[in-house]
C-alpha cells in the first residue's frame, strides 16, 4: 500500500494526499503533520512499533468538505486519492488515483467561497520580446473570466493587484515587482512550457469555447494575454480533472469603456475594505450593499470595481432605480421575492461539473419556483415603466420544463450525497417506484403469495420460512398433511415437514434481493439524467442568474437611495462638477446623519485645481474622499449623497495619500507616495480626477513643501491645464499659488476660536486658512497641559524670526514668480485676535438657501449660529 501511495504522491508533492481507505481519507508523513496541526486532529501512526513509525491521521470522507475549506482558507492546495476500481472486483490492491485538486484559487463548493464575492484564479504574462503583456482571471465557481492585454508591465501588475486573485499563475523565471503586495495573492510558478506555450494555449482556448477562430472572442493578434488564458486553462485541466466547458464566452474587459480606478485609489477610498484591511463596516460596499441574492452581491462588487465612463448605461440604470424608488410597493414585492433564489450561477457550475448534490438540486428547485413572482414583482402596467425593465420582462424565462420536472423527481427532503438513495419521489419512475416497493414492502409480498397459494390449495396450515441457503420457501408440515400443488418444487425433506418453492416464489425472491442494489444504481442513473438535462440548460440558467443580478443590483441602490435620502445626479460630458450638499457616505453613517455637516463644491474651467488647507482634524480628507465617492457612485449608476449633483463624467479617479503606511512591503513611506504621486502624473488626462491629500507629508518640511508645490503646479499645467484637481495640504504656503497660475483656487475648511476653544465648523469655504492650528489640536487629543503649554512659546519664538525662515529665503528663488503671502504679525497665541477676511457668519449666511431649507433644519441652523456666534459678548 505504501508503494502505491509513495507513487501517487510523488506526482503532487505540493499538495496535501487525502488517500481514501475504508470510509476515511488518511494522511501519511509530513502532510499528517501539517494537516494534524492546522485542522487541530489527532496524530496518530502506522505500524507504532517499528523503529520508524509512520505519522498518520484522517478524516471521514463525508466530512472531508469542511476539511479542505479550513485548509484552502490557509492557503494549502489538496489531492484527492480515491479507490477507481470496484473494491470487489479488485484482486489484491484496490486501484486508485488522484480524482481531483483542491486550490484556493479553484473552488466550487460554497463553504470554500464567499457568497457575495468572486474568487479569481489569475494568469499573467509579460513578454520582453513584444513589450506587451497579459493578464487573465476566471472565476471557477461562476463560469465567469476576463482578462486584457496591455503594453505597459507597470499596469499588468497594477491590474492584477487589483483585481486580487487567490492564486496569480506565473512562468517560473518571471520577475515580481516589489510593490506587489502578496499578502492576498498567492503566487504559483509553473512551468513556460507546459502552462505559458503560445501554440498550446491557442488551442486550449478554442476548444473551451468551442469556436474556431481566436477573433471569436476578441483574443485576435492579441497573442500574451492568449498565454495568460492558456495557462488557466491547463491549471484547471490539471486541477479539475476535466474539461472546462463550462466556462462562459471569454470576454477581455475593454478599458475604454470604465471609469479606471487603480488598486491604491481603491484602498484610499475604502471602496472594499478599510484602511486597516478590514471588509464590512467603515466601507463603501457595506453601505450600498443591500442585495438579496449572491448573484447580484457578485454584479455590485464588479460594478464598484470597474464602473462605467459613457453615460447610456449609466442613465438606464439611473431610470430603473428611479422607477423602484417611485414604487415602494414593487421594491419591497422584488426584495422578498429575490430572497428565495439561491446561488443559481455556482450551482449551475456543480451540476455542470458533476459535483452537485441532491441538496444542491432542492436549493435550485426553490430558485426557480421563485422566478415567478420575481417576475411578477416587476411587472406593471404603468406607462413610465422604463425600456431596461420592459427588456427584462420581455426576455424571461421561468425555466419553467425544468422546475416543473425537479416539482416532479426530487424527494423533499433528500440526503446530503448521491449515492446514499431517497432521491425521488414516488411517481416520477414506474421502475422506480417498483423497486421502492420491493425494498419496503417486500416481505408483504411474500406473504400475500402464500396467502394466494393457501387459498388455491385449500390447506391453510402451509407456511412461509428463508433460510440463507434456500432462500423463501413454502414449508408442509407432515402433521397437517395434504397434497402440494403440482407447480410446487420440492426443495428439502426434513423430518417432520417438507419445504417447496415455486417459479413465482423464487421469481419474487430474486427481485427482493437485487431490490436494494437495483434502487441505488437506478436513483443515480436517474439522477444523473436529471443532472444532464440541467447541465444543457446552463445557458438558460446563466441568462436569468443575470437578469436577476440585474434586478437585484438595482433594488439595492435603490434602497440605499431611499433609507439615506440620496439624490440622482445629473451627468455630463463637460469639466464641471457641481455638488451641493454633499455627505461622506461612510463617514456619515458613523457619526450619524445629524452630525455630519453637508457641504457644497464646484469646479470648473476657472476652478479645476482646489487647492483646500485647513488645520488637522478639520475636515479635508473627508471632502476630498467624498468627492471622488459622489463621482465614483454616480458612474455607477447609484444615486448619489447629496441634495443636488451636476457632475463631469471621469475616465479615471486617482486618490493619493500623503505618507500611508506601507512598511510591510519593505519599502519607505515617502518612496510609495512618489511613486504614487509619479503614477499620476503620467497617467491622468483631461477627463480625469485627482485627489491628493497631503501629498510630500513622508518628508521634512523644506522638501515636502517644495515637492507638494511643484506636484500641484504640474497638475494645474498638464493636459492643457485641464486635470480636475482636489490637493489637501497643510502647507498653507501653498496658497500663495491661486493667481499665479490660473485655475487654482483656493478653499479651506472653517474653524472658529471661541472662549480658547476652538470648534470645527466642518464648512469649506472659499479663500486660503490663516493658520495651522495644530497646538488648538494636540490639547484637544489630551496631550498634557505643560506640553502644550511650552509648545506655545516655542511657537511664539519661531512666529517673531519669521522673515528668516527657511522656507520663505527660498522658496521664492526655486520658483521664480512666486511671491508668498506677506507673514501677519503674531503675538502669542492666546492673544491673537485672528484678522479674519470675512466672518463666518457671513459666509455661512451666503452658502444658505432658504428655499432649499425645511423649516427644521432653519431652526437647526439657526441654533448652531446663535451657538458660535450668539453668546453675550464677555
Ligand atoms: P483632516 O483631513 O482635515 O485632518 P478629516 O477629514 O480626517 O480631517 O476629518 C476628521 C474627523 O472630522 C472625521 O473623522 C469626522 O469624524 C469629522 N468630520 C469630517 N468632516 C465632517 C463633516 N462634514 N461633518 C461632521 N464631521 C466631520
Ligand atoms: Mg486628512
Amino acid at each position: 500500500m505504501f508503494e502505491q501511495y509513495l507513487r501517487i504522491k510523488e506526482g503532487y508533492p505540493d499538495a496535501l494526499l487525502f488517500y481514501r481507505m475504508g470510509d476515511f481519507y488518511e494522511l501519511f508523513f509530513e502532510d499528517a503533520e501539517v494537516a494534524s496541526r492546522e485542522l487541530q486532529i489527532a496524530l496518530t501512526s502506522r505500524n507504532p512499533n517499528a523503529e520508524a513509525p509512520i505519522p498518520m491521521c484522517g478524516v471521514p470522507w463525508h466530512a472531508a468538505e469542511g476539511y479542505v475549506s479550513q485548509l484552502l482558507n490557509k492557503g494549502y492546495k489538496i489531492a484527492f486519492c480515491d479507490q477507481v476500481e470496484d473494491p470487489r472486483a479488485a484482486k489484491g490492491l484496490v486501484e486508485r488515483a488522484v480524482t481531483r485538486v483542491y486550490t484556493p484559487g479553484t473552488a466550487v463548493e460554497d463553504v470554500s467561497l464567499e457568497p457575495k464575492g468572486h474568487t479569481y484564479l489569475g494568469a499573467l504574462f509579460w513578454s520582453a520580446d513584444t513589450d506587451r503583456g497579459g493578464f487573465a482571471w476566471v472565476d471557477v465557481s461562476t463560469g465567469y473570466w476576463a482578462g486584457l492585454h496591455v503594453k505597459k508591465s507597470q499596469e499588468l501588475w497594477q491590474w492584477a493587484q487589483k483585481i486580487a486573485p487567490r492564486e496569480l499563475l506565473l512562468p517560473e523565471d518571471a520577475d515580481v515587482p516589489a510593490s506587489l503586495h502578496l499578502t492576498d495573492i498567492q503566487a504559483v510558478r509553473v512551468p513556460l512550457r507546459s502552462h505559458f506555450d503560445y501554440k498550446r494555449s491557442a488551442e486550449r482556448v478554442l476548444a473551451a469555447q468551442s469556436v474556431a477562430e481566436l477573433g471569436a472572442l476578441g483574443l485576435e493578434g492579441r497573442k500574451e494575454l492568449v498565454q495568460a488564458c492558456g495557462a488557466l486553462l491547463a491549471y484547471l485541466e490539471q486541477t479539475q480533472m476535466q474539461d472546462t466547458k463550462h466556462l462562459a464566452p471569454f470576454e477581455p474587459l475593454d478599458l475604454g469603456q470604465h471609469l479606471l480606478i487603480d488598486d491604491v485609489t481603491e484602498r484610499n477610498l475604502e471602496l472594499f475594505r478599510r484602511l486597516d484591511g478590514r471588509k464590512g463596516v467603515g466601507t463603501l460596499r457595506h453601505v450600498i450593499d443591500s442585495t438579496q441574492t449572491p448573484m447580484g452581491g457578485r454584479l455590485l462588487e464588479e460594478r464598484l470595481r470597474n464602473p462605467w465612463r459613457e453615460l447610456a448605461p449609466i442613465q438606464e440604470t439611473q431610470d430603473a432605480i428611479a422607477w423602484l424608488i417611485a414604487h415602494p410597493e414593487n421594491r419591497k414585492k422584488l426584495r422578498e421575492t429575490l430572497s428565495g433564489v439561491y446561488d443559481l450561477e455556482r450551482l449551475s457550475t456543480r451540476i455542470a461539473l458533476n459535483r452537485t448534490s441532491p441538496r444542491d438540486m432542492l436549493s435550485l428547485r426553490q430558485s426557480l419556483a421563485a422566478l415567478p413572482p420575481v417576475k411578477s414583482a416587476i411587472t406593471s402596467s404603468d406607462a413610465d415603466t422604463p425600456r431596461v425593465l420592459r427588456s427584462i420582462t420581455e426576455h424571461w424565462d421561468d425555466l419553467g420544463d425544468h422546475a416543473a420536472t425537479l416539482q416532479k423527481a426530487l424527494a423533499d427532503d433528500p440526503p446530503q450525497f448521491i449515492t446514499e438513495g431517497g432521491l425521488f419521489k414516488q411517481g416520477y419512475n414506474a421502475e422506480l417506484d417498483e423497486l421502492l416497493d420491493l425494498v419496503e414492502h417486500g416481505e408483504n409480498r411474500v406473504k400475500a403469495l402464500l396467502d394466494e397459494e393457501q387459498k388455491a390449495s385449500g390447506i391453510s396450515k402451509l407456511k412461509l420460512g428463508y433460510n440463507r441457503v434456500f432462500g423463501y420457501y413454502f414449508e408442509l408440515s407432515k402433521a397437517v398433511g395434504g397434497t402440494p400443488p403440482e407447480h410446487f418444487i420440492r426443495r428439502q425433506t426434513l423430518a417432520n415437514a417438507e419445504r417447496f418453492t415455486t417459479v413465482r416464489l423464487k421469481e419474487l425472491e430474486e427481485k427482493l434481493l437485487s431490490a436494494a442494489d437495483r434502487r441505488k444504481s437506478l436513483e443515480y442513473k436517474l439522477f444523473q439524467q436529471l443532472r444532464g438535462a440541467l447541465a444543457e440548460a446552463r445557458p438558460r440558467i446563466l441568462f436569468m442568474a443575470d437578469m436577476l443580478a440585474q434586478l437585484d443590483y438595482w433594488q439595492s441602490l435603490a434602497e440605499t437611495a431611499v433609507r439615506h435620502n440620496w439624490s440622482r445626479p445629473v451627468l455630463h460630458t463637460g469639466q464641471s462638477i457641481t455638488i451641493r450638499e454633499g455627505r461622506h457616505p461612510v463617514v456619515e453613517g458613523i457619526i450619524g446623519e445629524a452630525a455630519f455637516v453637508p457641504n457644497d463644491l464646484h469646479m470648473d474651467e476657472d476652478r479645476r485645481l482646489l487647492l483646500i488647507t485647513g488645520p488637522n482634524m478639520a475636515g479635508k480628507s473627508t471632502v476630498l474622499r467624498q468627492t471622488a465617492l459622489i463621482c465614483l457612485l454616480a458612474q455607477m449608476g447609484s444615486f448619489v449623497p447629496a441634495r443636488e449633483a451636476q457632475l463631469g463624467l471621469c475616465d479615471r479617479i486617482f486618490s493619493r495619500v500623503g505618507a500611508s503606511d506601507n512598511l510591510a512591503q519593505g519599502q519607505s513611506t515617502f518612496m510609495v507616495e512618489m511613486m504614487e504621486t509619479a503614477r499620476i502624473l503620467r497617467q491622468a488626462t483631461k477627463r480625469s480626477l485627482v485627489i491628493l491629500d497631503e501629498i510630500g507629508r513622508g518628508t521634512s518640511t523644506f522638501d515636502g513643501l517644495a515637492l507638494a508645490w511643484a506636484v500641484a503646479e504640474e497638475l494645474a499645467r498638464r493636459a492643457g491645464g485641464s486635470i480636475r484637481t482636489l490637493f489637501a495640504t497643510h502647507y498653507h504656503e501653498l496658497t500663495a499659488l491661486e493667481g499665479k497660475i490660473p485655475g487654482v483656487h483656493t478653499m479651506n475648511i472653517a474653524i472658529r476660536e471661541w472662549n480658547g476653544e476652538i470648534v470645527f465648523l466642518r464648512r469649506l469655504i472659499p479663500g486660503p486658512s490663516d493658520r495651522s492650528y495644530g497646538i488648538e489640536v494636540a490639547r484637544l487629543a489630551g496631550v498634557p497641559q505643560p506640553v502644550v503649554q511650552r509648545a506655545r512659546e516655542i511657537l511664539a519664538q519661531l512666529e517673531q524670526n519669521k522673515g528668516s525662515s527657511p522656507v520663505r529665503q527660498v522658496m521664492p528663488n526655486l520658483l521664480p514668480g512666486i511671491q508668498l503671502p506677506e507673514a501677519k504679525p503674531k503675538k502669542a497665541v492666546e492673544e491673537v485676535a485672528v484678522a479674519e477676511p470675512e466672518h463666518p457668519l457671513l459666509v455661512a449666511l451666503r452658502d444658505t438657501n432658504p428655499d432649499a431649507l425645511t423649516p427644521l433644519e432653519a431652526l437647526k441652523r439657526i441654533t448652531e449660529w446663535k451657538l458660535l456666534w450668539g453668546a453675550p459678548k464677555q
